[in-house]
């Protein structure tokens, strides 16, 4: 058995985070395991996204189980299975969050992560080219963030037709306010995806003490009475073992990480029992509070030739998108999954937004390889609620590693998030019927302008509505009964082990999950290297 001083499984937005930063230091010696491949061709293509949403080569494929919410549908699941993990799939788009949303994970009790707290881990991740403020935006962290300016015509209109319902423009949203609407910062550079496995991995291959592991599935955790020592994986069918002398992190993300501890014995006793599992350690927090962003897709037709990019994405049109492309690197192929977006409140008095807003700037439609570009030339519009209340859950159902865990939404259970989510879309209906936008000629197509009733709208989002792949929260942060880490990210009960990426999170950051689940990768390294210091 090989002995580390760290040990991290998951190589994801916050792991490959946490195993650079532990590496920095040639002392230390890491070894950092990842269920899936090393890279994909598609990931490097900002466009490729669209081939690896449904790709089992990269991606665990997962599905929720039925539920009212969703029509008695089993939505899909995408999570990235390679090095950079979701942050290698994901659609770029480059979110922090609110202050107020750090400020409430202190309020609950959590020493360390108010705003002014991780702002020094979100400006010293990034390298951010936009214009902005530089007390708030990093300029030579190892992520590359750029900020495209809305030169495009239907770009352009759109900003105008917010503005004439009094919604502002607002280039930095992740500065000082959130509020407005506004090109969508992307975690792209020079027409490349700018994951953590190209920013925060690639470039330190060359250290002796960084080992990694990749389709190296992590089985389970070695306890010793109390103490995490280790972990057991797979490689190529062969079981190993590797030792942790000092912490074992799991960032395996928000639905393998709790699988990761109940594999191990950590979480309700009962529901450990009647699959068999040794009881290790009560802890019966692991696996609730799944939250995630819950979102309808408006469509809308463009009547107006040549632009949306259903257009300019076809026959000749794509000929010429694919040479701009390899030429300089720009264009349709070079674009984030949402390159448009903004953060409005939902009614007035609020003192910052409650909802989001993307466009995609051309109509999908669904296949068996993932969504293409329709025949149709349109927009796609999503509108929902940042910060739902309805908690889910995500539980082992088998005590077998390779079994997919069964995921429970339970969307829309709280009342108020339904409210807001039909306030969303009549927000969304009021910016694409706005004046600017009439000379696209613009027409509803889904859900359709015969819809017009709180309950009909609310049913056809049952229909038809999937999440934006946020989910967050399964191993809440804190110091209640149903917190599963405290605020160092420690394992409530067990010594030398952390979990550190998108589960941790109390609460929805308002927006996006990609850059908090990085920040909390580097927070993670941090306390790891205070507690050895
Ligand atoms: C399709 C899609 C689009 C998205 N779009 C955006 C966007 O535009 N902007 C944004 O901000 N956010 C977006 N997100 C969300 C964002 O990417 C995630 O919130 C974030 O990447 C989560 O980071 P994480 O570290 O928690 O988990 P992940 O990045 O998912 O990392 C977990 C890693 O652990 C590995 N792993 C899991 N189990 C094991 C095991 N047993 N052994 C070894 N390794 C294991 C996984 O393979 C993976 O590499 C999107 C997500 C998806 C899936």
């Amino acid at each position: 058995m090989q002995t580390y001083d760290y040990i991290v499984v998951g190589a994801g937005s916050a792991g490959a985070a946490v195993a650079n930063r532990l590496s920095a230091d040639p002392k230390n010696q890491v070894l950092l395991l990842e269920a899936g491949r090393a890279s994909h061709p598609w990931s490097a293509i900002p466009i490729g996204m669209a081939r690896l949403i449904a790709n089992p080569a990269a991606n665990w494929l997962y599905s929720a189980e039925p539920e009212a919410s969703t029509n008695g549908r089993r939505i899909p699941v995408p999570r990235g299975k390679l090095l950079g993990g979701s942050s290698s799939i994901n659609g770029m788009v480059f979110v922090r969050g609110q202050a107020q949303d750090f400020d409430t994970w202190a309020q609950m009790g959590n020493r360390g992560w108010s705003y002014a707290e991780v702002l020094p881990f979100f400006k010293r991740m990034e390298s951010y080219a936009g214009a902005g403020d530089d007390a708030l935006r990093g300029r030579d962290g190892p992520l590359r963030v750029t900020n495209p300016e809305p030169r495009d015509p239907l770009f352009a209109t759109i900003i105008e037709a917010a503005a004439q319902i009094g919604i502002r423009h607002n280039p930095d949203y992740n500065g000082a306010s959130q509020e407005g609407i506004a090109m969508s910062q992307a975690t792209i550079a020079a027409g490349r995806r700018m994951s953590t496995a190209r920013c925060y991995l690639d470039p330190i291959r060359k250290r002796r003490n960084l080992h990694i592991a990749t389709e190296a599935l992590t089985l389970g955790l070695v306890l010793d009475g109390m103490h995490c020592t280790g972990v057991r994986y797979s490689v190529a069918g062969e079981v190993r073992e590797a030792g942790a002398a000092r912490e074992v992190v799991v960032s395996a993300g928000t639905f393998n990480s709790p699988q990761l501890l109940e594999l191990s014995g950590i979480g309700q006793p009962e529901r450990l029992r009647n699959l068999g599992i040794e009881v290790r350690h009560a802890l019966p927090g692991v696996g609730e509070n799944l939250r995630d962003h819950y979102v309808p897709r408006t469509r809308w037709s463009i009547g107006k030739k040549g632009i949306t990019f259903n257009d300019r994405g076809r026959g000749l049109g794509l000929v010429h998108q694919a040479t701009r492309y390899a030429l300089f690197r720009q264009g349709m192929l070079a674009m984030a999954g949402a390159p448009i977006r903004a953060f409005v409140c939902s009614r007035e008095g609020l003192e910052a937004p409650d909802l989001m807003l993307g466009w995609i700037p051309m109509l999908t439609e669904p296949s068996p390889r993932g969504p293409r570009i329709s025949r149709q030339s349109g927009v796609t519009l999503y509108a929902h609620p940042m910060r739902p209340e309805s908690k889910g859950r995500v539980h082992i159902t088998a005590a077998d590693p390779r079994r997919a865990p069964a995921i429970n939404f339970n969307l829309l259970s709280s009342p108020p998030d339904a409210e807001l989510t039909v306030r969303a879309v009549r927000i969304a209906r009021a910016i694409m019927t706005a004046p600017a936008m009439a000379h696209f000629q613009v027409s509803e197509v889904v859900p359709g302008a015969d819809l017009t009733t709180d309950n009909e709208i609310l049913d056809w989002v049952k229909k038809a509505a999937e999440t934006t792949y946020h989910p967050v929260g399964t191993c809440k942060m804190g110091s209640d009964p149903m917190a599963v880490v405290d605020a160092q990210l420690r394992v409530h009960g067990i010594a030398g082990l952390r979990v550190a990426d998108a589960s941790i999170m109390p609460t929805l950051t308002s927006g996006n999950t990609n850059a908090p689940s990085i920040m909390i990768g580097e927070k993670a390294a941090d306390m790891v290297l205070n507690a050895a210091s």
